[in-house]
């Protein structure tokens, strides 16, 4: 009997829910449904500083909207739970004492300073900046008296120094990679947290994954997991590397040029399964070469070999196409409506914004030209209008400082968004009006408007961020755009007046 297919996505739980991880979830759904297995939804969130609950509980949501199932998960249990890494931090602890028992790992006392240092120096010798194996061959009596003194230590892998590592990608072939580009990895942080390399594999053994499919940022990754497996005495399960999403310029896709975020198509009014289909086929043509196709079909004929290597881009106008396509051709006019009202255009919504817009009401028929913008996906305005009587230079780093001071926000709401608008205004030593004026043109296409903050709240941090960018955007083509040390000099002057966090 063949073993039973498991795939599964790992996404840590770390900032909005990315296109790319649904992009990951749709084949690795479609190849565990082909074979009739099962996918899991794993929570990597072993990044205490960067995971939080709200983050996790937004890409279930956005996987959900899609139309992304998943047979076991944090949400739906199953029988190799938990589903989040931070509950399993007892299966970890026991892989790396054994691996130090084994003395396939080793405790690493080194400062950060120290291991600085050693980086610069490598770098200065034009060599691959690596772990230098200082710790790697302390005796148990200088263990031991470290320890002691409460010295604060990581313990890392010990990798060969001779050879390379042999491993089949399943759309690529045999990869080999010289140990010597391997680094000792830190498998558990000083926080006794263990990484990334070491979570990833031990939860993936225990919860008997048989085809690891993510993205090929991972390739040079997979080596120290190869090794993990061997030294645990563990099967390897097969792996499958498929190419980023791409923006159209090729870079990898990115906020700066494309939405990223899931909840901006869901916002500005797409359809989960024309995105969906969009997403397969962008990575995969089905045999008969049809555009149009659903999860289930494109499930039935999929072959993971028939994946396509190039870097796939991520091309707005074409999803746009599919989207219009959708509507006209697989929804009949009354799904159409429903669609729309569920969208925005029903009564809790209406509420929402009439609220804003009612102390300028005369009649209805002011509602909508003056609540455009609420239904939009990006408002129309000059860059002459957004720029006004400042320096265009100016409104740059404008949009830019609130673009950095709205990644802080965990809680979007009117009140907190007020604040920061606020406090730029007064760091800015500026009047909030004349502060704001960019901000009315590049959120709602006009000076004249609902209240900013509140309109800001009910766009929600997708469409909000992006318009911004937009402006951004807008400002570049004026010339206006910071160069890269423009960028690298306004960001240090915003860390030592906003402190010190850009996320
Ligand atoms: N947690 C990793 C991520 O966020 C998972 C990578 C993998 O699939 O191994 O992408």
């Amino acid at each position: 009997m063949t073993p039973t297919v498991r795939t599964r996505i790992a996404p840590s739980p770390t900032g909005a829910p990315h296109v790319g991880t649904a992009y990951m979830a749709l084949f690795n759904l479609a190849f565990a449904r082909k074979h009739g297995g099962q996918m899991v939804l794993r929570i990597e969130d072993t990044d205490r500083q960067r995971s939080s609950p709200q983050s996790e509980q937004a890409i279930l949501d956005a996987l959900q909207w899609l139309g992304i199932e998943w047979d076991e998960g944090p949400d739906c249990g199953g029988n190799h739970g938990p589903y989040r890494q931070s509950e399993r931090l007892e299966f970890h602890q026991a892989e790396v004492n054994r691996l130090v028992n084994q003395g396939d790992a080793y405790l690493c006392f080194c400062t950060t300073e120290r291991l600085e240092q050693v980086r610069k120096e490598q770098m200065a010798n034009k060599e691959t900046p690596r772990y230098d194996g200082h710790c790697l061959n302390l005796s148990t009596e200088e263990i031991e008296k470290k320890k002691e003194q409460g010295d604060p230590y990581v313990v890392r892998m010990k990798v060969p120094t001779e050879g390379e590592c042999v491993f089949t990608d399943e759309l690529r072939g045999e990869v080999r990679i010289d140990w010597k580009q391997i680094d000792h990895q830190v498998i558990q942080k000083s926080d006794g947290y263990p990484t990334y390399h070491l979570a990833n594999v031990v939860d993936d053994h225990r919860m008997e994954i048989s085809h690891v499919i993510r993205g090929e940022e991972w390739i040079s990754s997979t080596p120290k997991h190869v090794l993990l497996y061997q030294q645990l005495g563990w099967d390897a399960p097969s792996f499958a590397h498929l190419p980023l999403l791409r923006n159209p310029d090729k870079s990898k896709l990115s906020k700066r040029k494309n939405p990223t975020g899931i909840f901006y198509y869901r916002d500005a009014g797409f359809l989960p399964e024309a995105m969906l289909n969009y997403l397969g086929m962008m990575g995969y043509t089905l045999p008969d070469q049809r555009e149009i196709f659903s999860l289930d079909e494109l499930s039935e004929s999929f072959e993971i070999k028939r994946m396509s290597l190039g870097g796939p881009i991520f091309d707005l106008a074409k999803l746009k196409w599919l989207n219009g396509r959708y509507l006209r051709e697989k929804l009949d006019s009354d799904e159409v409506v429903n669609r729309l009202v569920d969208w925005k255009a029903n009564k809790e919504k209406f509420a929402q914004v009439l609220e804003l817009a009612l102390p300028r009401l005369e009649t209805f028929s002011d509602f909508f030209p003056l609540a455009h913008h609420m239904f939009e996906e990006c408002p129309i305005y000059s860059t002459e209008d957004l720029i006004g009587k400042q320096e265009a230079q100016f409104v740059t780093r404008l949009l830019k400082i609130a673009e950095w001071e709205l990644e802080k926000i965990k809680d979007w709401k009117r009140d907190a968004l007020a604040e920061l608008f606020q406090h730029m205004a007064k760091v800015e030593e500026m009047k909030l009006k004349d502060l704001l004026r960019p901000f009315f043109f590049a959120i709602s296409g006009s000076a004249v408007s609902l209240p900013l903050f509140d309109s800001v709240a009910l766009l929600g941090p997708d469409l909000s961020r992006v318009r911004l960018r937009n402006a951004l955007h807008k400002l570049s083509e004026t010339g206006a755009s910071l160069s890269k040390k423009g960028l690298k000099s306004l960001e240090k002057e915003y860390r030592s007046a906003y402190g010190n966090r850009i996320d």
